[in-house]
């Protein structure tokens, strides 16, 4: 099935509003297996709604459309819409006594313009707003069903959880769409890419894989689509399975257990505890770990090492390694480390040093020259990375990476154990 998506407003064109409807609908009309063949970003403009209805009605089966439906002259949808689909205009009783309603609980005064958002196209399904004052409105032309929502975020977003999604399922035949998520990480998409060539090869036709890729790893997404819901299921769990053999070592989780996730996983499981000691990423790490409600069984605290003398006073490192090796190396970071274990007592501690640009890179340490450091009661060990020039992205992955090799230490000890 076919979808097409429709966001009316000049404050999106003029970026003064950033399109999350369209982003919100895409999502949820592919989770329920539409493939969404267009977004549309339009003025409040007479012509150009006529202009997109035309390009869009009879070429797709559902068409969502958001924005314009305000009590003010910039707002003209459903006028243009009610005129497009050989309607008029009456005043509709209910959506006259939830607008009168909700104006009198905000203790104001019904006015003009208020009362004309109770007039609706006579020739569409009206469906009640419980949380504003413009109703929502479906109709059909040419085998495309439309549906005119609010453009407020919270408006739309019930609308389509509650009434548009049973009209969705009740009039539109959808087959069942699944999806397996398996996380990667510490391995470049080409060489990932590499690696699943057969995979791809052997993949059944209605299981497509996509790689997404950001800082804090790969997530591969299997999608399946498929009449028998068990046995789709099943054959997406043996799929996930098989792809967690091939990957090994950068396998970190399925479907929500990402990177930031799954180390504190273990850990709680375990009964370990870590913390942190942080220069370039400025507690970012800590910040992660403690996003995890429950995080305080298993994190004990961090320092934000960020200038040589709180690494001296604080964590103990030597000046004298400061001096001979630099803040970004080897040596201070396992410092960083084990004085961070030393303070809070922690089984684990993972520091980081590094040079996140745009400034500070000199010829031996370029931008992007990164050092992290796992300890446990009696190793230290550490790790050198290369990344790029963007500060930001650099922050990302010193803390991705810095979660990705404690999670090795910590799995590789419990094995040794
Ligand atoms: P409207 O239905 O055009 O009166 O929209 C009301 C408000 O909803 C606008 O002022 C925006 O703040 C917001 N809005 C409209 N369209 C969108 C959209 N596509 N994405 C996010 N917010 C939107
Ligand atoms: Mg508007």
């Amino acid at each position: 099935m076919k979808a097409e998506i429709i966001a009316v407003g000049n404050e999106i064109l003029q970026g003064f509003t950033l399109d999350t409807n369209s982003n919100f609908l895409a999502k949820r009309l592919t989770e329920l297996s539409f493939s969404v063949e267009k977004i549309t970003v339009i003025q409040d403009k007479r012509q150009d709604i006529i202009q997109a209805l035309d390009s869009s009605i009879g070429h797709c089966d559902l068409i969502l459309m958001t924005g314009g439906l305000g009590p003010t002259s910039d707002d003209i949808t459903k006028e243009v819409l009610a005129e497009y689909f050989g309607g008029q205009l009456v005043e509709n009783k209910d959506v006259l006594s939830d607008i009168e309603k909700l104006i009198s609980s905000r203790n104001l005064l019904m006015n003009e313009k208020n009362q004309k958002q109770a007039l609706v196209p006579d020739n569409c399904i009206v469906v009640r707003n419980k949380n504003g004052t413009a109703p929502a409105m479906i109709f059909n032309k040419n085998n495309t069903y439309l549906v005119s929502m609010p453009g407020v975020p919270f408006e739309m977003k019930e609308f389509f959880e509650n009434d548009i999604l049973l009209f969705i399922k009740e009039n539109i035949n959808l087959t069942p769409i699944l999806v397996k998520v398996i996380n990667v990480f510490g391995i470049a998409e080409s060489v990932l890419a590499e690696k699943l060539t057969d995979f791809e090869k052997n993949l059944p036709e209605n299981i497509v894989i996509a790689y997404l890729p950001a800082p804090e790893g790969i997530r591969l997404k299997l999608t399946g689509k498929g009449s028998n819901f068990d046995d789709l299921n099943t054959g997406l769990d043996k799929l996930a399975q098989n792809l967690k053999m091939i990957i090994s070592d950068n396998f970190v989780g399925f479907d929500d257990d990402t990177i930031e996730i799954v180390p504190g996983k273990l850990l709680k499981e375990k009964k370990l505890t870590v913390s942190t000691a942080e220069s370039c990423t400025g507690g970012l790490i800590a910040h992660k770990i403690t996003s995890q409600s429950g995080s305080s069984e298993y994190f004990k605290g961090s320092i934000v090492s960020y200038s040589n003398e709180a690494k001296i006073n604080i964590l103990g490192v030597n000046p004298r390694t400061l001096e001979e090796f630099g803040a970004v190396s080897k040596q201070t970071v396992e410092e960083m480390a084990t004085g961070a274990i030393r303070l809070f007592k922690t089984d684990y501690a993972v520091a980081v040093s590094g040079i996140a640009g745009p400034t500070g890179g000199t010829e031996t340490k370029p931008v992007g020259t990164t050092w992290i450091a796992v300890a446990s009661k009696n190793k230290v060990e550490s790790f050198e990375f290369h990344f790029g020039k963007l500060r930001d992205i650099n922050i990302r992955r010193a803390a991705a990476n810095a979660l990705f090799k404690l999670l090795n230490v910590v799995k590789s000890e419990i094995d040794r154990n």
